[in-house]
């Protein structure tokens, strides 16, 4: 399993290298280190039960990069979007999924909200990384993963979304490049495959 890295330059971090990334000398408060550890290395899954947490978190993000705080609305509307486009394009949803995210395209705003409070929410919350300003309706992340640059919002972008794909592989939705790569291969044909199986590695 691979290890947490840098969100700016990407170099790999150990628990230790708190205060500041060894290679680039961008700051890495406790809470950053603590919620790079808590989403996981790009290859890794432990902790993820659903798609969920990582589509609620790659929302938020996707609007903190846009400029914007995370509006509840908004994140909420996200969240739905990226379901329903997985089940127009005739991709698996997730396993085991909540009625309400199954039936995406008949789902209200707020029975998505409904979904997001119940489940990713309140276990990103437990951690402490992120509450709901009811006031002002906007999620609110914690001090010291409130404040990313855009390259680290990003690159985090990035590891939430190798994270789904990793995710919906497990899952057996994305046929894996081997699959395909079968797909258009003749029959038989053992060199070719000899040459595949080689070049894979
Ligand atoms: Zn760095």
């Amino acid at each position: 399993m691979g290890k947490i890295k840098c969100l700016n330059c990407g170099t790999e971090l150990t628990m230790i290298s708190n205060a500041a990334c060894p290679a680039c000398g961008i700051r890495l408060s406790h809470v950053k280190i603590s919620f790079l550890a808590y989403l996981g290395p790009e290859d890794s899954l432990a902790g993820y039960q659903r798609s969920y947490k990582l589509v609620l978190l790659k929302s938020i993000f996707e609007e903190c990069l846009s400029g914007n705080s995370p509006k509840v609305r908004t994140v909420a509307d996200r969240f739905r979007a990226y379901y329903l486009r997985r089940k127009q394009n005739g991709l698996l949803i997730d396993k085991d999924v909540d009625s309400r995210i199954a039936d995406i395209e008949s789902s209200s705003l707020e029975d998505v909200f409904e979904v997001i409070k119940m489940n990713p929410y309140n276990a990103i919350r437990k951690q402490g990384f992120l509450k709901i300003d009811e006031l002002n309706g906007v999620f609110v992340l914690q001090r010291g993963i409130d404040d990313l640059s855009n390259v680290e919002l990003n690159n985090i972008l990035i590891l939430l979304r190798e994270k789904l794909k990793l995710y919906y592989k497990k899952i057996g939705s994305e046929p894996s490049k081997m699959k395909l790569l079968k797909l258009f291969l003749p029959q038989k044909s053992k060199p070719s495959q000899r040459y595949l199986s080689g070049a894979s590695r």
